[in-house]
């Protein structure tokens, strides 16, 4: 079981010599700008403001690694689709994107998505990229606590039809402010981070 206690920041990473390639997992975290990435982090880890919330949108063009127990990462990719951006920002948002993708580092992709709303062309080509990996990955539909009970079940069907989700991924409603589907997500989490250790 990876202890969630024992988070540290290692590095930001702008270039591939950056990405550790010591064969830990990776534990990847996507999402535009302000859906609650950082929020989401901080809620698994049992944090307050370890991943930090609030970061200013587009400014930050770095992947985070976090070391969690020694035993994996969490990777904070940077937050996307903030109109404000130049198109210098976003071509080195693609590139570095490209280069983290192709590397062949990750284990599970957890992308980040509003459950308030359908997702965007943004959202769309990151699950895009995420599903050509071929690699596990799930969707977390965050904000739960805003969404009114009656439209929860419709707006996940719509999470799911506009992302063209195979049928194996999950889409879990969560809150990083309640902490519901916190669970649930951490399950998977360790799951792909420690598959061969046998249940206690
Ligand atoms: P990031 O840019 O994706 O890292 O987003 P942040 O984690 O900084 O969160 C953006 C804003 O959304 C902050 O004001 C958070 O407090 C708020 N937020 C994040 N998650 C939730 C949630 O599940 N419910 C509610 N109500 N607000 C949230």
């Amino acid at each position: 079981m990876l202890n969630l206690h024992r988070a540290e920041f290692i590095r930001s990473a702008v270039k591939p010599a950056d990405f550790p390639h010591d064969g830990l997992p990776q534990i990847v975290f996507a999402g535009k700008s302000n859906v609650g990435k950082s929020s989401t982090i901080n809620k698994l880890l049992g944090r307050k403001n370890f991943a930090r919330v609030g970061n200013q949108p587009g400014k930050t063009i770095h992947i985070n690694f976090f070391q969690i127990d020694e035993k994996a990462y969490f990777v904070d990719l940077p937050g996307y689709g903030y109109a404000k951006v130049s198109k210098a920002e976003r071509d080195r948002w693609g590139k570095l994107m490209d280069l983290y993708f192709a590397s062949d580092l990750i284990t599970l992709g957890i992308q980040i998505v509003d459950m308030r709303h359908k997702p965007t062309q943004d959202d769309q080509t990151m699950a895009h990229w995420f599903l050509s990996t071929g690699m596990p990955f799930l969707v977390i539909a965050n904000k739960l606590d805003k969404v009114k009970k009656s439209e929860r079940e419709g707006n996940l069907a719509v999470i799911r039809e506009t992302l063209r989700l195979p049928e194996d991924v999950p889409v879990i409603a969560f809150s990083a402010e309640k902490g519901d589907g916190r669970e649930t997500v951490l399950e998977i989490i360790q799951a792909a981070a420690c598959p061969a250790e046998p249940e206690e």
